[in-house]
């Protein structure tokens, strides 16, 4: 019987054996399978910022370790890489998981064409997302710039079934290799200390997150996802950015394992309304949505802008979650609207200081979630919170974090502060600030705005492009 000639997979985001379509596709087949990953091709403007980098590091060892290190790794243009290993192999069939960022669409389409054009199969699949974006459109033909109506259609759909074991491989190894080591995506300064306890990257670590979330919070995740100090949500987003695990395997397995799995699986249809949202409006993660914000006056404050980026406003629950994103890699999400308001509203700045820097820290850090995250937050993105809607964050702090639980692990300055004068110390009597041993200014600053006059400035500035 003659042999196939080779399938090239090429990995992209989707870093996994189970449920990954073009994996199956190809080892359906019954060709040798060469898999391949491509660094440096993810675009120009939002290349992976230094935590997602970190993150990569791990999950493609992890990858490559459970394929016995037969990943072929390369670092140049992927079509110059794919042609050189075609020519090098006989390879006559290339297969991908779909990207929806505008950049890796344009690329992928100019590739397809150049590899059609020599003779080369190409077959693209959805391995990323439950709904495709073109899958789902209002009664007018037009993409839904609103989530209630697109959730109800998106619910109403049935997503792939989840496969329970991964595909059998026929592999072709290579001697040719570049080592994860040598990609040099682990930072020379090692800021990311506080990383290796808390993430597993790679398919194992997202199906023990999962597991884990499954036995100890999804019943309760309705109201724990709103309480920063529990460990209420799943922290699958860097699992789901990077690929490890399928968003459909992630809806699967909640649902058969709660009847209470429909408030989460909600947020894994806000994953896909972003990407929707940017396939269809690709300038947005620099413009915003609602051009009448093209020409509001945002502040240009350096000074401010660090102590927000270092966790010093002196507002304990901003600090708190400045923090939190430095140390980890992530931040709770309610506390990311919490700092996403302070910064765009109370300090007028733009939404754009704030998304560089979240793309620069988070683990997470995802073009669709963290575009319409800030432009949700600065009010000038799709279904966006209102231009009124200032977040005070004393009050969120106590309603959310009512025993400053969160805060006092962030802000130890203020451990010793009742909860009460630990959300707002420059509001605590002079007497409760000498006992807990803390002098506004030098052991924990002072405000660095006065947030009801800063709340009123915002609301003038934002009246007049509502
Ligand atoms: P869970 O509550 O367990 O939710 C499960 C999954 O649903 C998440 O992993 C994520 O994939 C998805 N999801 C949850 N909330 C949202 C949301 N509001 N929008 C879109 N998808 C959601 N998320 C990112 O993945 N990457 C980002 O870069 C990012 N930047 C953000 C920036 C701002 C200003 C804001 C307000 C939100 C941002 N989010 C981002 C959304 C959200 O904060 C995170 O997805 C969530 O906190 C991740 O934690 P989790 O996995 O425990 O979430």
């Amino acid at each position: 019987m003659s042999q196939k000639n080779p399938t090239i997979v090429w990995l992209r985001r989707d870093l996994r054996l189970r449920d990954n379509p073009a994996l199956e596709s190809a080892a359906d087949s019954g060709a040798p399978l060469i898999l391949l990953y491509v660094h440096g091709c993810e675009g120009d403007k939002w290349s992976p910022g230094a935590a997602s980098q970190w993150w990569l590091h791990f999950s493609l060892e992890a990858f490559a370790d459970s394929v016995d290190d037969k990943l072929w790794i390369r670092t140049a243009e992927p079509l110059a890489v794919l042609q050189n290993i075609i020519a090098r192999t006989g390879a006559d069939t290339v297969v991908w998981n779909r990207q929806y960022e505008p950049e890796m669409v344009a690329r992928d389409k100019r590739i397809r064409k150049c590899l059609a054009d020599d003779g080369i199969a190409v077959q693209s699949f959805n391995g990323a997302m439950c709904v495709e974006p073109w899958e789902l459109e209002t009664q007018k033909g037009d993409p839904y710039r609103v989530f209630t109506p697109y959730y109800r259609k998106w619910k109403e759909r049935t997503f792939s079934e989840a496969e329970d074991e991964p595909p059998t491989l026929n592999l072709i190894a290579d001697n040719e290799t570049v080592k994860v080591g040598d990609l040099g995506l682990l930072p020379a300064i090692r800021w990311d200390r506080g990383f290796y306890n808390v993430w597993t990257p790679g398919e194992v670590g997202a199906h023990q997150a999962l597991e884990s979330f499954i036995e100890s919070a999804i019943d309760d995740y309705e109201d724990g996802r709103d309480r920063p100090a529990v460990d209420g949500t799943s922290r699958m987003s860097p699992h789901l950015h990077f690929g490890e695990i399928a968003p459909w395997t992630v809806a699967q397995r909640c649902r058969s394992a709660s009847d209470h799995a429909e408030p989460f699986v909600r947020e894994l249809a806000w994953r896909e309304f972003s990407r929707q949202m940017l396939f269809y409006f690709p300038s947005t993660t620099d413009t915003p949505l609602n051009d009448k914000f093209a020409e509001f006056p945002w502040h240009d404050d350096e000074d401010a802008l660090q102590r927000w980026q270092k966790g010093q406003t002196g507002i304990p629950i901003v600090d708190a979650g400045m923090r939190e994103l430095w140390t980890h890699g992530w931040m709770h999400n309610r506390v990311r609207m919490i700092v996403g308001s302070f910064l765009t509203k109370n300090l007028t700045q733009h939404w754009l200081h704030g998304a560089r820097w979240f793309w620069d820290c988070l683990v997470d850090a995802d073009l669709a979630n963290n575009t319409q995250g800030w432009q949700w937050i600065a009010g000038c993105g799709a279904d966006a919170a209102p231009y009124f809607r200032v977040f005070n964050p004393v009050l969120q702090a106590e309603k959310f974090d009512p025993k400053s639980e969160y805060i006092k692990r962030w802000v130890p300055e203020l451990d010793k502060l009742s909860a009460k004068h630990a959300r707002a110390p420059w509001e605590a009597p002079r007497t409760a600030l000498e006992d807990a041993g803390i002098e506004l200014g030098t052991d924990y600053p002072r405000p660095i705005v006065d947030l009801k006059k800063s709340r009123e400035q915002a609301l003038s500035a934002y009246s007049k492009v509502k």
